[in-house]
Parts: C-alpha cells; sequence; structure tokens
C-alpha cells in the first residue's frame, strides 16, 4: 500500500478522530456562541493544524524537504509519514524478521518488489549457511501469492511442506499449516481436487491434534467450507460454514 501525501489528505483522519476532537476540544478552543457548522470548521482547522505538524517522515523525522511523504502503511498518527528511500533503507537493515515484508506496528504488508528482493537474499543465505529455511520459504510463497504470482509461490509452499513432514511429522502444527498453505495456493490456481486432499488432511490434523474448536481448527473448517462451495458440494459446504460459525 502506498499513498502519497497529497493524494487525499481530508479522508485520511478518521471521523473518530474528528469525534475525538469535538469532545475534547470544544470547552477550551471555542467560543460558545458559534454555530454547529462553523464549530466543525474551526474544530477542523485546529485539528488540521495539528495533522500539518505531525507529517514528519518517522524515520529521519524530516518532512518534505527529504522528499515527498508517502503512507506506506496503515499507521497513523506519528507513525503515519515517511520518505520511502527512508522506509526501504530501514527495511534492508533493521534485525526485525518481518522488517523486509511488512510494518512491525499495523503489521500491514507492503506487498512490494522489495519484499521479493530481500526474502529472497534470505532464503540464498539460508541455503548457503546450511540454515533451517522453513520460515523463509514460507514467508517468501506466502508474499508471492500476496503478489499473485502463484506459479512461484507453488515450490516454496511444496519444499516448505516436504521439509516440515521430513523435520517435524506430519501432525506438527507448522506442518498442518503448510499443508492447509499449499491446499489453499492450489484453489486459488483452480485445482480443486487437490486443494480438496490437503485441506481435508489439515482439517483432520487439526482437529486431532488441536480439538473441534481451535482457531486453527475453526479456519480449517471455513477453508473446506469455501472450498466445497466452490465445487458446487452446497449441502456439505453449509454443513461446513455452520460448524465453522459455531452452529454446527
Ligand atoms: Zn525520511
Ligand atoms: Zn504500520
Amino acid at each position: 500500500m502506498q499513498l502519497l501525501r497529497a493524494a487525499q489528505p481530508r479522508a485520511l483522519v478518521s471521523s473518530a478522530s474528528f469525534d475525538h476532537c469535538r469532545s475534547k476540544k470544544r470547552v477550551s478552543l471555542l467560543p460558545t456562541k458559534l454555530e454547529p457548522a462553523a464549530e466543525d470548521r474551526a474544530c477542523r482547522s485546529a485539528h488540521a493544524a495539528e495533522e500539518a505538524e505531525e507529517e514528519r517522515c518517522w524515520v529521519c523525522l524530516e518532512g518534505e524537504e527529504g522528499g515527498p511523504l508517502v503512507q506506506l502503511c496503515a499507521c497513523r498518527g506519528t507513525n503515519a509519514w515517511a520518505h520511502k528511500h527512508c522506509v526501504d533503507e530501514w527495511r534492508r537493515t533493521s534485525p526485525r524478521e518481518d522488517a523486509a515484508y511488512r510494518c512491525g506496528t499495523c503489521k500491514d504488508h507492503y506487498r512490494d518488489a522489495l519484499s521479493l528482493e530481500l526474502l529472497g537474499a534470505r532464503l540464498q543465505a539460508e541455503r548457503a549457511n546450511g540454515e533451517s529455511t522453513i520460515l523463509t520459504l514460507s514467508t517468501l510463497a506466502t508474499e508471492l501469492k500476496g503478489q499473485g504470482k502463484y506459479d512461484e509461490a507453488e515450490p516454496l509452499y511444496r519444499e516448505a511442506l516436504g521439509a516440515t513432514r521430513a523435520t517435524l511429522g506430519n501432525r506438527h502444527p507448522d506442518t498442518l499449516s503448510s499443508v492447509n498453505n499449499l491446499g489453499m495456493l492450489l484453489k486459488a490456481k483452480g485445482d480443486l481436487d487437490a486443494a480438496e486432499r490437503l485441506c481435508r488432511e489439515a482439517l483432520e490434523g487439526r482437529r486431532a491434534t488441536l480439538g473441534n474448536r481451535h482457531p486453527g481448527t475453526l479456519e480449517s473448517i471455513n477453508n473446506l467450507g469455501v472450498l466445497l462451495q466452490a465445487k458446487g458440494d452446497l449441502k456439505a459446504a453449509r454443513r461446513m460454514l455452520r460448524e465453522a460459525n459455531g452452529c454446527g
């Protein structure tokens, strides 16, 4: 996600902020004789002044003199604005595992070429060093899927699944997540029969190891329900979706 600062500045101030502004500032800032519309305008302009003061890059703390300010994630307030080059540099150098591909505060994925570049380089380094690649394989595959690159995601999901089966066993939560991930990718690619086999395996494993009401199990029930719906088995789909919603 990327928004230019000038694109729609007012739309970025939520109505919740105005409500907050009204209730807090009415007494202290505004003359009591103002009509409601004028009061709103005054309040909005006071709020806009505050917003303008806050429009600084959260990385270097400079304003637009350092380049255009953009919004790269869903953060608001003092973390809303940044120079893209500052955030890119931070993503390249941060020790955080997720800095390469998402904001650590709001968890919004950047979904861009740099995510793929940084995760690809990490995977290459892990392979070269003989380290475990399972997490990076899965993260990179999810990024590729999120960017619509299904064919590139599939071999990585398959490799992650093979590695989790070999090292953790078929019933480990990470293995079942890998089974689910590959199943959902194959569904997105239109291979519904293969997707169903994997979704059923993930669901059976999660029922057996996590119980019927665990969030992971409910996710699997929902996934299988949506898949059966796509396959036209509406009766079975309805049964699964009812169970996922706690009506089973
Ligand atoms: Zn900056
Ligand atoms: Zn954020």
